[in-house]
């Protein structure tokens, strides 16, 4: 297929959330674009876990829109030629101590009134769920909807649907300046040539900040580091997820009853069993920069924590490590917006940990805003771009 020279829809970005732009572009008839500047999931949508949660989101506007994407996330798993390893089996939290159990049961009545499928589990629950636990958790809750994908099949998934639908993808094609033509629209420099767009999607991760400088448009998105470990499953430990409730009070920057080092590296457990019968073991959240090489050190310490909830799994065999880099707003919550100051460009970055859960969502949003449609999917106010500034700086 020859190379458009104009298009009507430029994605910046290859990973799952620019895949699920251009999907839902696609299929809403637009003619689309995306420039990545290596592979596709090149970044960090190739480097993470694969949950789609509501169980870690602030109830209300936030765990809404996770359910809105799971739902659009079962509905993809019919839809899409490609399979991704979809599977809902719900997911759980463990509690290690009372003021854990008294902090969930806050957290569950408010996800209930909220309307979401949450609910308490005491120590018999857990037992049930596996015998591999700790002897002393005291209990937990449950989310009875989140559901798991690879987010690597995920992304390839939603790629494969979009090009059907008549999109483009330009790899190993590195955007290097942006500007706004005279008569409207968006002039793009690649690596590997240039084209024109009427409208502009920065969709770049952790990177989305240097493509708005292009523009002149600040983006308050910094890279928080995660680390993986990928160990081979030789017993039958847990079909689900399972994290610390501790993991909450991580991601939401609170302060937890641990050791100094696991306290440093923002280390937390998340229990992840793969299709493939492996189970990712997490993770960490680290504020240093754009540097995604394994540090060993982190890597002991999950280690340590998951032992500290699964002491009979000292003896299983790791298979490889890895780190990717979460873009993290102040707020949590991404950017899906247009951007005010230069109409036609528009952001969907932003997502932290969240990426995976929320882009479906975020896909079928940004293809609305793209259409100028007044009614979207999930409101739009608490993602647009300019609340940092409205707020007064970041
Ligand atoms: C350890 C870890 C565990 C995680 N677990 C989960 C989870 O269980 N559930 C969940 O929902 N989320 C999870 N996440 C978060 C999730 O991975 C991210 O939010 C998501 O992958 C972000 O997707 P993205 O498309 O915005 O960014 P990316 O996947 O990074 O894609 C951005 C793309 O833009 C490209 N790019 C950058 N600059 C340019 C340029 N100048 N020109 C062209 N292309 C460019 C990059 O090469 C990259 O491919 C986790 C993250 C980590 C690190």
């Amino acid at each position: 297929m020859t190379k458009r020279a104009h298009t009507e829809v430029a994605v910046i970005g290859g990973g799952i959330i620019g895949g699920a732009i251009a999907y839902y572009a696609a299929k809403a008839g637009m003619e689309v674009t995306v420039i990545e500047r290596g592979e596709l999931a090149s970044g960090t949508s190739s480097r993470c876990d694969g949950n789609i949660l509501a169980i870690d989101k602030d109830p209300g506007f936030d765990s809404q829109m996770s359910l809105k994407s799971q739902q659009l996330v079962a509905e993809l798993s019919r839809e899409l030629e490609h399979p991704f390893e979809y599977r809902a089996p719900g997911s759980i939290l463990v509690c290690e101590s009372e003021e854990e159990m008294r902090a969930a049961e806050e957290w569950v009545r408010r996800q209930q009134e909220a309307g979401l499928p949450f609910r308490m589990l005491d120590r018999a629950d857990i037992r049930q769920e596996s015998p591999y636990f700790a002897d002393d958790l005291l209990g937990g809750l449950e989310c009875a909807t989140d559901s798991t994908v690879n987010p690597y099949l995920l992304t390839y998934a939603l790629f494969a649907g979009a090009q059907k639908r008549g999109a483009q993808v330009r790899l190993r094609s590195e955007v290097t300046a942006v500007t706004r033509e005279a008569a409207g629209g968006f002039r793009i420099e690649t690596s590997q040539g240039e084209l024109t767009a009427k409208q502009v999607v920065n969709a770049a991760g952790v990177w989305a900040p240097q493509i708005g400088r292009m523009l002149g448009v600040e983006i308050p998105i910094k890279p928080r580091k995660g680390h993986l470990i990928v160990a081979s499953r030789q017993a039958p430990v847990g079909l689900r997820k399972v994290m610390e409730f501790g993991y909450l009070i991580t991601k939401f920057g609170g302060k937890r009853q641990v050791d100094e080092e696991t306290e440093r590296y923002g280390v937390a457990l998340v229990f992840e069993p793969t299709e493939s019968q492996n189970f990712l073991i997490g993770s960490s959240r680290q504020f240093v920069g754009f540097d995604t090489k394994v540090d060993l050190r982190v890597v002991r310490c999950m280690a340590r924590r998951m032992l500290r909830f699964y002491p009979r799994l000292a003896d299983f065999t790791l298979i490889r490590t890895y780190a990717g880099l979460r873009p993290w707003t102040v707020d949590h919550l991404p950017i899906v917006s247009r951007v005010e100051e230069v109409p036609g460009f528009f952001i969907a970055a932003g997502h932290e940990g969240d990426g995976i859960s929320l882009a479906a969502v975020t896909g079928k949003l940004m293809a609305e805003l793209l259409q100028g449609r007044e009614e979207t999917i999930i409101p739009t106010a608490p993602l647009r771009h300019d609340r940092f500034t409205r707020r007064g700086g970041t």
